[in-house]
């Protein structure tokens, strides 16, 4: 029989891979660990995973795929960044800055909250979409980006104390904080939430790639 589940890549170089595994695995989805431009043919939706941004940068120009995952993104693929993968997504980042691959018009400031210690567990804002649909979420930071200066196509879904920590551009999700460390799967099944809808809400937002500094640039030759 042919397994005819949804698949979902996740980016596999560094960072927490398996526990993302986990939870599309809950929704009923299959994850493929992403390493190669090959491996994001057929997928339904694409995670980058928290972890450490400058290790998952330099792979990302190592494994060729900062233009597949751009074209992947472009072409209206559904992504979910996570902590570091926010920042990836980002159209710059400082405070020890990493290339980005400039997909969600944000900009993001590393380690914003302290180091490892600083740490923490917060409950989303009340009043930030009126559907209710992200209230209760419990968001787990671990050396979290801020995400801040949102474009006029970004909407911030979801906040905590104030700061946007859950911001999305047409099918492309950052969030500041670990979704796969807890039980509440509503941002994994946002992701898979396949709606030609969303899709087509995208065209004509997208040439931004060329207009932002400090990332890897749309096409420009890496590596090598
Ligand atoms: N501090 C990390 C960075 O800047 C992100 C931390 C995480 O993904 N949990 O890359």
């Amino acid at each position: 029989m042919t397994d005819s589940r949804p698949i979902v890549g996740v980016l596999g170089i560094q960072g927490d891979i398996e526990k993302h595994f986990a939870a599309l695995e809950r929704l009923g989805a299959r994850g493929r660990r992403v390493l190669s431009p090959r491996d994001l043919e057929n997928l339904h939706a694409l995670i980058l995973p928290g972890g450490e941004s400058t290790t998952i940068s330099k792979g990302l120009v190592r494994h060729e795929l900062v233009k597949p995952i751009q074209q992947y993104a472009l072409a209206g693929g559904a992504i979910l960044g996570t902590c570091a993968g926010a920042i990836l997504l980002s159209r710059v980042s400082s405070n020890h800055p990493v290339p980005t691959l400039g997909l969600i018009d944000i900009e993001s400031e590393r380690n914003a909250y302290g180091t490892q210690l600083d740490s923490f567990v917060a409950y989303s804002d009340a009043d930030v979409d009126s559907d209710d649909r992200w209230s209760g979420l419990e968001c787990v930071f671990i050396r979290a980006p801020r995400l801040s200066k949102p474009g006029p196509d970004v909407e911030v879904l979801v906040r905590v104390e104030g700061e946007p920590v859950l911001v999305r551009q047409g099918r492309r999700f950052a969030c500041t904080f670990h979704p796969e460390l807890t039980d509440d799967l509503r941002l994994h099944e946002a992701l898979l939430d396949d709606s030609p809808a969303r899709r087509s809400d995208l065209r004509g937002r997208d040439r931004l790639l060329d207009r932002w500094p400090g990332g890897f640039g749309p096409s420009r030759p890496r590596g090598r």
